[in-house]
């Protein structure tokens, strides 16, 4: 897919084009290069116009994962895009808000076609066990004003030979399952449009109304998980995802929420 890539680059009137009647939800802002699109949009928010800021990059230099770690990208490869949305006050806690951005992922790619996705609690986005896709969701300080938060999605299009990722033991690229799809306009555009559903029924009937559709791509369901970070380790199945979005780990102890934060799932020994 890199060269098809290549021969469409991003282009706001294109993407508006292909988003149709969904075309004035969205303020679709392109950039040549970007250190990182979440950074552009927490540290300089743009003022509330009624619609959903997206800021997506042809390249971008210093991608951000969770924790400080780094989403590496390659231009042409890489569709990396952030979108900065906004909540009335008293809408469901964020932690939902990110499981609900990876499943909105898959169901835009389920629908182009593409088969084996799952989910890994939190948020990221897997093909048969292989990373696709990650995101990060930050929000954005209210002082007063109508919640928000950037949402960043980074999906791998087509990965250069030979690329490795630390800490991650398997990763793959759209390319790989998807080799007819030629033009990212078209990409972020399926991309917009189930954030736009998946987010409305978010704000309206919280995380809980998206559960079951996240449990059925559980890539862990009933499997052994080990939780690490916040100086915790947890061991046990997972026992899917509460109604907010807290992971559910079945221990000798009982069963253990976790909620998203400074920890990572990974397949228990
Ligand atoms: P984990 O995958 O350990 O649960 P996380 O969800 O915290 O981590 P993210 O915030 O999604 O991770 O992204 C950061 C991590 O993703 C990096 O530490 C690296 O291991 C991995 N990574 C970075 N770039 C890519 C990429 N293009 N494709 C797949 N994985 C990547």
């Amino acid at each position: 897919m890199s060269s098809a890539t290549l021969k469409f680059p991003l282009d706001a009137d294109t993407i508006r084009r292909e988003l149709g009647d969904l075309a004035t939800a969205f303020e679709v802002e392109v950039a040549a290069e970007c250190p990182s699109t979440n950074s552009a949009l927490v540290d300089a928010t743009p003022p509330d116009s009624g619609r959903t800021h997206v800021l997506v990059a042809e390249c971008q230099t210093a991608g951000r994962g969770r924790r400080g770690r780094q989403w590496q990208s390659w231009p042409g490869g890489s569709l990396t895009f952030s979108t900065l949305w906004r909540f009335q006050p008293g809408a469901p806690v964020p932690a939902g808000l990110s499981l609900a951005a990876g499943l909105a992922v898959v169901l835009a790619l389920e629908k182009l076609g593409v088969q084996g996705l799952q989910l890994k609690w939190p948020n990221d986005v897997l093909i048969n066990g292989e990373k696709l896709a990650g995101i990060l969701v930050e929000l954005v300080p209210g002082r007063g004003r109508t919640p928000a938060a950037v949402v960043g999605i980074g999906v791998n299009l087509a990965l250069p030979p030979g690329a490795t990722i630390p800490d991650q033991p398997a990763v793959t690229d759209l390319s790989s399952h998807l080799p007819l799809l030629a033009d990212r306009n078209v990409l972020l555009a399926h991309l917009l449009r189930e954030l736009h559903t998946l987010f409305e029924t978010y704000a309206t009937a919280g995380f809980g109304a998206l559960r079951e559709a996240w449990q059925q791509r559980n890539a862990f369901a009933d499997l052994p998980v080990r939780i690490t970070g916040d100086d915790r380790r947890i061991e046990g199945l997972c026992a899917g995802v509460d109604d907010d979005g807290a992971l559910l780990v079945r221990t000798t102890a009982g069963v253990v929420r976790v909620l998203t934060g400074e920890v990572s799932l990974r397949a228990a020994p």
